[in-house]
């Protein structure tokens, strides 16, 4: 809160706000001299000029956070001009998300109207002739069904995505044996692991129940694994390993010895339509969340997902589980 006189003199700031905004001694200096930010002045003169209530949300150049700003007069002795109370409230959380969303939303729409684009362009081209010479023809449906597959993929990850960020699936806690769930993961991309001519293997070092969710678990891991196999070329090896915690709990490891990921991309390789090398990634099918699910997932059941690469020697994700974390309510 700070308050000022008619002059623009402060009369008090509480100590919130000297805080906040690292004032020094601000009682009886110059209101401007104290909170330098344009918007914070005009809407104290106007609260001054027209002796009315003003409200502006600011993002201060200082410090970088962003409050919601209230001005009201108040009478200034025996017929004096009043002066002003203005008061801060941190809204930087609330500016945080709103950017976030906005950003969510021009990122899933530039990432689905690409493939459409693509699609479109076809489209044209057979209707333009393309459709009489058949082997053109039937390649161009070829290169339609791939976008639209991706489409239905990048939906299919978003609706997820909506779904773990509205809490709407709440994880089903069973006790689950992590060894089991890997072997089953392992087992479905036998096939794929070596139609690319990967070695996939499978070890378990007596990794112990947890109080778990196995579907979550099993989706974990197949995005894991998927990747993997998706991003080591031919002639690499896979390692899917579960063991016991060094911390409690079993934790599981998938290893390739694939491109590996530079340090600067990898603490951004959880967020969402991240993606170190975006066309590659697409040619690959990928929608750049699969990871932020990941991340989703396993927070949602306690558990965390840690990374750990070098470039040129490969990648290695780590999912530990708690040991029998409590049941949560629900
Ligand atoms: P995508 O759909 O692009 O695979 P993800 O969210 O699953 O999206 O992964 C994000 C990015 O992290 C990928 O685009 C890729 O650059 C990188 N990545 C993930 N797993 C691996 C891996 N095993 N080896 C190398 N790079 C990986």
């Amino acid at each position: 809160m700070l308050a000022v006189d008619h002059h623009g003199s402060v009369l008090l700031a509480n100590q919130a706000l000297q805080d906040s905004l690292e004032l020094r001694e601000p009682v009886g200096r110059h209101y401007l001299e104290v909170v330098r930010q344009r918007e914070v002045g005009e809407l104290l003169e106007g609260v001054l000029r027209a002796g009315a209530r003003r409200a502006d949300e600011v993002e201060m150049l200082r410090g970088g956070r962003a409050y919601a700003v209230t001005g009201v007069p108040f009478p200034g002795p025996e017929g004096q001009p009043s002066g002003a109370v203005l008061t801060f409230h941190d809204v930087t959380e609330r500016h945080r998300v709103e950017r976030v969303r906005r950003d969510f939303v021009a990122n899933a729409s530039h990432e689905l109207r690409t493939p459409l684009t693509s699609i479109r362009g076809f489209v044209e081209a057979l209707e333009d002739g393309a459709m009489s010479e058949p082997g053109t023809a039937h390649r161009f449906l070829g290169k339609i069904r791939t976008h639209a597959d991706r489409m239905a993929s990048l939906v299919s990850d978003l609706l997820e995505l909506s779904r773990l960020e509205s809490g709407e699936r709440a994880p089903s806690w069973q006790t689950v044996a992590p060894g089991e769930v890997a072997e089953e993961v392992a087992a479905s991309f036998a096939g794929a692991a070596e139609r690319k001519g990967l070695s996939l293997r499978r070890s378990d070092r007596g990794a112990p129940t947890v109080v778990s969710d196995a579907d979550r678990l099993r989706q974990i891991l197949e995005n894991l694994v998927e990747n993997a196999v998706k991003y080591t070329p031919a002639g690499g090896r896979i390692d899917i390993t579960s063991g016991p915690a060094s911390a409690g709990g079993a934790e599981l490891v998938v290893a390739d010895d694939g491109p590996g990921i530079s340090a600067e991309h990898l603490p951004r390789i959880f967020e969402r339509f991240y993606r170190v090398d975006k066309a590659r990634s697409r040619e690959m099918g990928g929608t750049g969340l699969g990871l932020s699910i990941v991340k989703h997932l396993a927070e949602g059941m306690g558990a965390v997902v840690t990374v750990e690469s070098h470039p040129g020697r490969g990648t290695t994700f780590t999912v530990r589980l708690p040991p029998g974390q409590e049941r949560r309510p629900g």
